[in-house]
């Protein structure tokens, strides 16, 4: 069976020309993944990685994503594990990367939120997609909000995260209504699947165990399943390929992914 993505079409940012393209909300300095702190004004020093530079300081931000389709609700990696397996995952990335947000370079003792990237693979037949886990990004909250926009609509935030995205990407209106339907185009897509989770990327845990609100599915082979996490949610599914897996005490062997896609 072959499977297609289609990866997510990013807008175009204007080119930074200079400081005064970095919107002031961002404040006056920024944290590097390496540690080192680059002021307002001050010439951005090399980096051995491009990614150590914050989202807000590149020519091509792309800090938001894909929305969550209705079927994969509940079933991200940090809902799934343990939170020893979880805090083993991000705990390290938090550290690698000084503590910092890798969107706005804004440094935080405590409190910076692991966010998992997720590709939807479709698949040739069928309704069972592959979704497969691609990076996982170090946010501060408010950066992790423009991520999530459904959920900074409920919890009030709405217009301050927008806000906050558009200036971070120095998107116009215009742009920011285009990124709204062609996301909201590809959740509805995605909608119609139920997803299998590809969680091969994960490699600070071995075997993974899962927090002890799952269960075997009393018949599906393979499958596991929660209670909702919410209100109106119904019980939640999940199957995991590309890792083993444990639950219960009973362990479940690491099933291979059929997405040919470099790690
Ligand atoms: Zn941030």
């Amino acid at each position: 069976m072959r499977y297609f993505w289609t990866p997510f079409p990013f807008p175009q940012s204007p080119p930074i020309t200079g400081w005064a393209d970095i919107d002031p909300l961002f404040g006056n300095h920024f944290t590097l993944g390496d540690g080192r702190v680059v002021h307002r004004g001050e010439k951005i020093p090399a980096l051995e990685k491009a990614s150590d530079l914050p989202g807000v300081l590149r020519q091509r931000p792309q800090f938001c994503g894909d929305l969550i389709p209705v079927s994969a609700h509940g079933t991200s990696l940090a809902s799934l594990l343990a939170k020893k397996d979880w805090d083993a995952i991000r705990k390290p990335l938090i550290e690698e990367r000084s503590n910092s947000c890798e969107a706005c370079g804004r440094r935080q003792k405590s409190g910076l939120n692991a966010h998992e990237i997720w590709e939807y693979h479709l698949p040739e037949h069928g309704a069972h997609g592959i979704q497969r886990l691609a990076q996982i990004k170090i946010l501060c909250h408010h950066c992790h909000m423009m991520f999530h926009l459904a959920f900074a609509n409920l919890q009030g935030k709405w217009d301050e995260t927008v806000d906050r995205l558009m200036r971070l990407h120095r998107w116009s209106e215009n742009q920011f209504e285009n990124f709204g339907g062609f996301v909201e185009a590809r959740r509805d897509t995605f909608n119609r699947y139920s997803w299998i989770l590809d969680l091969s990327i994960v490699q600070s845990v071995d075997t993974l165990h899962l927090d002890k609100v799952w269960s075997l599915h009393p018949e599906l082979d393979r499958v596991i399943c929660a209670p909702g996490k919410y209100e109106g949610q119904g019980t939640r599914y999940a199957a995991i390929l590309g890792k083993p897996w444990v639950i219960a005490d009973r362990q479940f062997p690491a099933y291979p992914s059929p997405l040919q896609v470099a790690a």
